[in-house]
């Protein structure tokens, strides 16, 4: 289970998330929704690990574990997994090493006699996630994200999702960019790994991919702050009256953040 306990991060000095609380649990799917600048990336990140972020108080507990001040690696290992709004390209590593490399620094990788049964244990997930996700086997030969479409992209880190079996995944707007087949193969995962346990952290913009998986609470954030949590219904309520009743200056001349 993922603990956030009135998390504040900054970043150069400036606050941008003020104080989040909230909680995920097996099996469960919880939604924050927001507007494009109102924090949730930089929640994702800093509850990650990111570098890039300092958390200035509260802490990150992962099965009552406190993970405030540890790597992002570290962070991993306890079952912890980021899918970037924007994932980086990297040229020269394809899909599959990436993953196998994963789950290697993970621990997950076995050596000696069980690794034939894992290796087909690998293929068989492999298989799975790729027909789930609609992806032809040659994808995922290919460079990591080199040249993919926003869709092919999120798709690809959906497949590292899928194999590497995290207990928690935090997604950064898996739906953005996607066409509807696409928000419709990204839902398909979530509900196949949401039924054997993993939990979701499922930040989006629109209430679209809501359609196809049922969250458990919405949390909506309004300028680093959680101002309204809910249950599935107040998605519908945003898709149909928007942010403004919610109060708080949002930003809404920004493109996708
Ligand atoms: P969201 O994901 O909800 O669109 P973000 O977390 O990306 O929001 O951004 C929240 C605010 O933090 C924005 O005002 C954004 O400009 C600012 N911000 C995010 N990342 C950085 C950064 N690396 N440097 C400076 N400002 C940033
Ligand atoms: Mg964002």
């Amino acid at each position: 289970m993922l603990e956030i306990k009135d998390l504040h991060v900054s970043i150069k000095d400036k606050e941008i998330v003020k104080g989040v609380s909230l909680s995920v649990k097996p099996g469960e799917v919880v939604a924050i929704m927001g507007l494009n600048g109102s924090g949730k990336s930089t929640l994702a990140s800093a509850v990650m690990g990111s570098p890039m972020y300092t958390i200035d108080s509260g802490s990150v507990l992962m099965d009552g574990k406190d993970i405030t001040n540890t790597e992002a690696d570290e962070r991993a290992r306890t079952g912890l997994f980021l899918l970037f709004q924007h994932p980086p390209a990297i040229p020269g590593v394809n899909i599959i090493s990436f993953v196998k490399a994963a789950k290697n620094a993970l621990g997950k990788e076995g050596t000696s006699d069980a690794s034939a049964v894992e290796g087909n244990a690998f293929s068989h997930e492999l298989d799975t996630a790729l027909g789930s996700l609609r992806m032809s086997p040659a994808m995922a030969e290919r460079q990591l994200n080199q040249g993919f479409s926003g869709g092919e992209k999120k798709r690809s880190e959906m497949l590292q999702l899928a194999l590497l079996q995290p207990t928690i995944a935090i997604l950064d707007e898996p739906d953005s960019g996607l066409d509807v087949d696409g928000v419709r193969a990204v839902a398909a995962v979530i509900n196949e790994q949401r039924k054997k346990g993993m939990g979701f952290l499922l930040i989006t913009h629109y209430q679209r991919i809501l359609d196809h998986v049922k969250p458990d609470k919405v949390h909506v954030m309004v300028q680093g702050r959680i101002v309204k949590s809910g249950d599935a219904s107040l998605a519908l309520k945003i898709e149909q009256e928007g942010y403004d009743w919610l109060g708080g200056n949002a930003d809404t001349t920004k493109g996708s953040a």
